[in-house]
């Protein structure tokens, strides 16, 4: 057989993804992969059915419908107060993935560098990968996830091209405060770096946390590229709608590495979902209530059987310590938990640069059945204790 690339030589399954195929496989509660199994809003459905017959069923405008841009600025200037130009400052894309993977190859060059923050969101190994970049990583020290201004200046001293930040944070559940953001921020104005944030998770928030946007701070517009999409927002996922808001420059090249990438995202998702950029503020007061009921179910009930883990400020992930359990890998403990007690988690190991074996990831998007059962089948968890 000829030789597959050097590049990709290095790709595993992403660990996400097998958890989600291991757990179905055992029939277990799925809290690997994060998805909601709950339904979209009934107004998006409804308005995809009209959409199913009437239409558009062809392409869209490659860097997406200009509706759906136009509700898309209206909805980001409503929470971020950033006034955005729809037609050169976003571009839609197939998921906040695309967004990520568009944007790093239009700033980056083979050989360059960029920090990423440990743990991190494992698709963001990958991307530097696929555009031939090195990743410096910064650790995010638990158990409150701060990072050193010192380290992370030493990291920047390395003439990184770009900083990737997912804020609220998967896996850690961090959210970044203002006065982080600035430390950041003024770092990446001193060392001239690009700063890549991934936003998916702004509206899934727990009090009193805020969700600050980098790009609106003092002299960040000009070189933050916002990466962000609805499947988290509106709870629709698989529709793979996502989008980058970045300055007119950067926008551009993003275009065009998006156009040779996939041409363009689906053009009647695009147009069902501008009911769901039309929502008013009610819509995302329910969110954050519905995430704050389901966080409380699933970290109550966690308490409850006297586990450990971390209480996330944003997102909708909590990392459990399997410590007590005597496990050297934490893949092997994963595959114990869903083949013997039933609950599908995503080994730590996945997201952390650092040697960690000792944390798993488990997620609570999901209806109070599907916790409560989960819930249920973890109150065996010490039968995997060595
Ligand atoms: N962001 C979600 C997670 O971390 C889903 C990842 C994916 O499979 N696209 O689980």
């Amino acid at each position: 057989m000829p030789q597959l690339s050097k590049r990709t030589e290095v790709f595993t399954e992403s660990v996400i993804r097998m958890m989600t195929r291991i757990s179905n496989e055992y029939g277990a509660v799925n809290l690997s992969q994060g998805f909601p199994d709950f339904e979209p809003p009934e107004a998006l459905t409804a308005y995809l059915r009209e959409i199913s017959v009437k239409g558009p069923h062809q392409y869209a405008i490659t860097w997406g419908a200009q509706n759906f841009r136009e509700a898309l600025a209206k909805k980001h200037e409503h929470f971020s107060g950033m006034k955005v130009d729809p037609n050169s400052e976003i571009v839609v894309t197939c998921g906040s993935t695309e967004a990520m993977m568009a944007s790093m190859m239009s700033v980056v060059n083979p050989g360059d560098k960029v920090i990423v923050f440990s743990p991190f969101y494992e698709n963001y190994g990958a991307d530097t990968i696929l555009s031939g970049a090195e990743p410096i990583y910064v650790p995010l020290v638990p158990p409150h996830f701060d990072f050193d201004a010192n380290v992370l200046e030493d990291a920047f001293k390395k003439g990184p091209k770009a900083i990737v930040i997912c804020n609220p944070s998967n896996p850690s559940g961090k959210v970044f405060t203002e006065k982080e953001l600035r430390t950041i921020g003024e770092l990446a104005i001193k060392y001239d770096t690009w700063v890549i944030t991934d936003e998916v998770y702004e509206h899934i928030l727990y009090a009193p946390n805020k969700h600050v946007y980098m790009a609106a701070l003092p002299g960040m517009r000009e070189r933050t590229i916002i990466c962000n999409s609805l499947s988290k927002t509106y709870s629709i996922t698989g529709w793979r709608l996502g989008y980058v808001i970045a300055p007119p420059d950067a926008l551009d090249r993003i275009k065009q590495v998006h156009d040779f990438l996939t041409v363009g995202a689906a053009a009647p998702l695009m147009e069902a979902a501008t009911v769901a950029l039309a929502f008013d503020d009610n819509y995302y007061r329910e969110l954050q209530a519905h995430y704050t009921h389901m966080k409380n179910l699933f970290t109550g009930g966690l308490r409850d059987l006297g586990l450990n883990f971390t209480d996330p400020q944003g997102a909708y992930y909590i990392l459990l310590d399997i410590s007590e359990f005597g496990y050297d890998n934490d893949t092997d403990f994963c595959i114990d938990l869903a083949s013997k007690v039933g609950v599908g988690a995503v080994p730590g190991s996945s997201f952390f640069r650092e040697d960690v074996n000792s944390l798993v990831r488990l997620h609570f998007a999901k209806q109070d059945a599907t916790l409560n059962s989960a819930l249920e089948r973890l109150a065996d968890i010490r039968k995997l204790k060595k």
